[in-house]
């Protein structure tokens, strides 16, 4: 007896003619299982080159991302760099004012106990190459921490001397603080120089200042004329005596407006600048005393 065959029949009509595809049940298999591999392989590769597409898509971003942080933590940097400077040139003013004022001085072992002992990263310009953006936000973290400090001991300071200028308000009149001369230029100051006549080195005491001849010596503060005259090596000269310890002294003048025990107020014109006694052209050699100690006289002029 024949065997019989199982097919599978598919069948187009046109108009004019039948067409006709006789499969068995074992190549139609064949076919299925192929198709579907190659299926499987088309969506394959689909899938894989989409991933490829979206994933540098994510990269791209996150590096745009990336350069967008490490920008920004540079300028943040930047930006407390001037912080900085500027907290420094407080922190000069706060010695002024402190000096001023006859509070102690906050010295710089001081100061660094005050902000925690955290340093602020000499180097401001973070390195974010290689190393990722971590260790520039820790940098920022400790600049930002030592900074607050910074500013918190500067207002505690301030207000240290906002309360003493209120209690001391009548001393400080007694204090120099304005330069005794509005005209001329600062010239030979408070230390070690080769001396102008003899050239010897010797410690100058006071502050020259350079000024034509006349102009008007203004006392730095409130206080009583000790002595005045002329002196071999002084020319004309003025002491006057503020109290609380501060003396100050005019050398080489012209002329001499006051007297022995006469009063003078902060402002009040005393003499007029020379050329008197040892000087080699018009100055002013102008000093400021302590409990007898000449101070450096740039440190009691507070108008600039
Ligand atoms: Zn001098």
């Amino acid at each position: 007896m024949k065997k019989q065959t199982q097919s599978l029949i598919f069948q187009t009509e046109g108009k004019n003619k039948i067409r006709q595809w006789h499969f068995s049940y074992k190549k139609f298999a064949a076919i299925i299982c192929s198709s579907v591999c190659l299926l499987g392989i088309l969506l394959f590769l689909t899938a894989d080159t989409l991933t490829g597409y979206f994933y540098r898509l994510k990269l791209s971003k996150i590096r745009s991302n990336y350069f967008h942080v490490t920008t920004t933590l540079t300028n943040l940097n930047s930006q407390l760099e001037i912080l900085n400077n500027k907290i420094e040139e407080l922190e000069k003013q706060d010695t002024e004012l402190r000096r001023f004022t006859g509070l102690p001085i906050i010295d710089n072992d001081i100061r660094e106990v005050g902000i925690g002992g955290i340093r602020l990263s000499e180097n401001f310009n973070i390195s974010l190459s290689g190393k990722g953006v971590n260790p520039g936000v820790s940098n920022l973290e400790i600049n930002i921490d030592a900074l607050t400090r910074k500013v918190k001991l500067e207002l505690n300071s301030f207000d240290d001397i906002h309360k003493k200028i209120l209690e001391n308000k009548e001393k400080l009149n007694f204090i120099p603080s304005i330069q005794p001369v509005t005209e001329g230029y600062l010239n030979s100051g408070y230390g070690y120089r080769k001396d102008p006549i003899d050239g010897i080195r010797r410690f100058h005491h006071g502050q020259d200042f350079s000024v034509f001849q006349g102009a008007p010596i203004h006392s730095p503060a409130d206080g009583t004329v000790k002595r005045t005259g002329y002196r071999g090596g002084f020319g004309k000269y003025i002491i006057i005596n503020h109290g609380y310890g501060y003396q100050t002294k005019y050398l080489h003048l012209s002329k001499i407006n006051v007297k022995k025990g006469q009063s003078v107020v902060r402002g009040e014109v005393i003499g007029e600048t020379g050329n008197s006694g040892r000087s080699t052209a018009p100055h002013l050699h102008y000093e400021v005393i302590y409990n007898g100690t000449p101070q450096n006289p740039l440190n009691y002029f507070f108008n600039g």
